[in-house]
């Protein structure tokens, strides 16, 4: 039986963790679940899984959800940043889902990482800033990382049992492996005309032609700033130089991604798009387990297509392979920058297109300086959002 703590649980991600989980109770137990203010879907959360333990990030949340719960149950309901420490470190905690969106995500993934859990990797935002240090965590405390993302989970699958057991320092040319294939859909935009790009709505970006996922995911998939964040991503869990990590448009999502070995062979995880797949993967892996996914379909999916990302139609990929190439203050800035813009852009003051505006401007302005704690990447991270927010300002007025 595993102890599961879910951070991110009212989200898209967390919501498909408890479905998986629900669908295999006799080998997990929801021990506590975390959110950021949404009162009314956690109560619902509470009243079905039953924690020990529930937090809520905002406080008056947690106060209105404890007046809320039926006190015959007994959950213990908390809120602050080292009450959340406390709950993702606890001795009885065995798994814990890092699913918050955004670089809010960063501290108690970091925590779970540092107590040495078995940590399941939604998060991309926190690998995204502090790549390296992250790593290193992750193995001076005997963490077990496993990806979730759908990308890095069908990489993962598609390496070698030694690669697998040595994320972050693995040595891909020495496996026998040339490149790393990560696909992506291309989203909402991917064949719209160029000149539609600048007039496009929230509701039509977040409109992801396979997946159903949280807003600032959807605008990063239309962006494809999502396949940027998963390149870098990439790069610190693989340990990949530049030359093995390609970007290919596959926009059926059924290929999730492929590793390409010297010999011509070609492996690739597929099935249907749908993240209680890779989720289901990560909890039980070695071993597997039912997800709850429907078989995939060859017949009803005919064809399988593939090309080049379009790097005019998409900026922000293009800035985050740089960023990429630039080091952690890059990535660290331009995650920040893209959480504002994307935010920006959800709220209608600024433009689908001002969002790489941003992004670029942001990135064009960090100034070298050495990252080498977590609370410089916070600090930066905190200073390139001030920075997005007067350019925001500039745009809008
Ligand atoms: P979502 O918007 O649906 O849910 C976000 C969750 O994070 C919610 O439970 C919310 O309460 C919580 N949250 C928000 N701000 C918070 C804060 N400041 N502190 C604590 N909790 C906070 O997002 P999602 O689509 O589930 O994505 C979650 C993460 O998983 C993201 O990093 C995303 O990139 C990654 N991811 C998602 C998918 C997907 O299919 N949805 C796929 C791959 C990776
Ligand atoms: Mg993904």
């Amino acid at each position: 039986m595993q102890n599961m703590v879910i951070l991110g649980a009212t989200g898209s991600i967390g919501t498909s963790t408890l479905k998986v989980i629900a669908a295999n109770p006799q080998a997990y137990k929801v021990y506590g679940l975390v959110a950021h203010a949404s009162v009314e879907k956690m109560l619902a959360l509470c009243l079905a899984h039953q924690p020990v333990v529930v937090h809520m990030v905002d406080a008056a949340a947690a106060q209105a959800l404890k007046a809320q719960l039926p006190p015959a149950l007994k959950i213990q309901v908390t809120s602050g940043a080292d009450e959340l420490v406390d709950l993702v470190t606890a001795p009885q905690v065995d798994t814990v889902m890092a699913a918050i969106v955004g670089a809010a995500g960063l501290v108690p993934t970091l925590a779970a990482v540092n107590a040495g859990k078995r940590v399941l990797l939604a998060n991309k935002e926190a690998l995204v800033m502090s790549g390296e240090l992250f790593m290193d965590a992750a193995i001076r405390a005997g963490a077990t990382l496993l990806p979730v993302d759908s990308e890095h989970n069908a990489i993962f699958q598609c390496l070698p049992q030694d690669v697998q057991a040595n994320l972050g320092r693995c040595d891909l040319a020495a496996a026998g492996i040339s490149h790393i294939l990560l696909t992506g859909s291309g989203g909402p935009f991917l064949t719209a005309p160029l000149s539609s790009l600048k007039t496009m709505t929230p509701a039509q970006a977040c409109k992801h032609p396979n997946w159903s996922m949280g807003p600032k995911i959807s605008v990063d998939s239309a962006t494809m700033m999502n396949k940027g964040l998963e390149y870098i991503e990439a790069r610190w869990l693989f340990n990949t130089q530049p030359a093995q990590l390609k970007v290919v448009i596959h926009p059926q999502s059924v290929i999730h991604s492929m590793v390409q070995y010297r010999d011509g062979s070609v492996i690739a995880q597929m099935g249907n798009p749908d993240m209680r797949t890779p989720i289901a993967h990560c909890m039980a892996y070695p071993q597997r387990i039912s997800s709850g996914v429907e078989p995939l379909d060859f017949f009803k999916v005919g064809q399988l297509s593939f090309c080049e990302p379009d790097f005019e139609r998409f900026p922000c990929l293009a800035l985050a392979i740089a960023a990429c190439a630039q080091g952690q203050e890059a990535t660290t800035v331009l995650n920040a920058a893209n959480e504002v813009a994307v935010a920006a852009f959800l709220q209608g003051r600024i433009g689908f297109t001002d969002i790489a505006k941003v992004n670029e401007r942001c990135l064009i302005a960090i100034k070298q300086r050495g990252l080498s704690s977590i609370e410089d990447i916070i600090a930066l991270d905190a200073q390139s959002r001030i920075y997005a927010e007067e350019i925001l300002t500039k745009i809008t007025c």
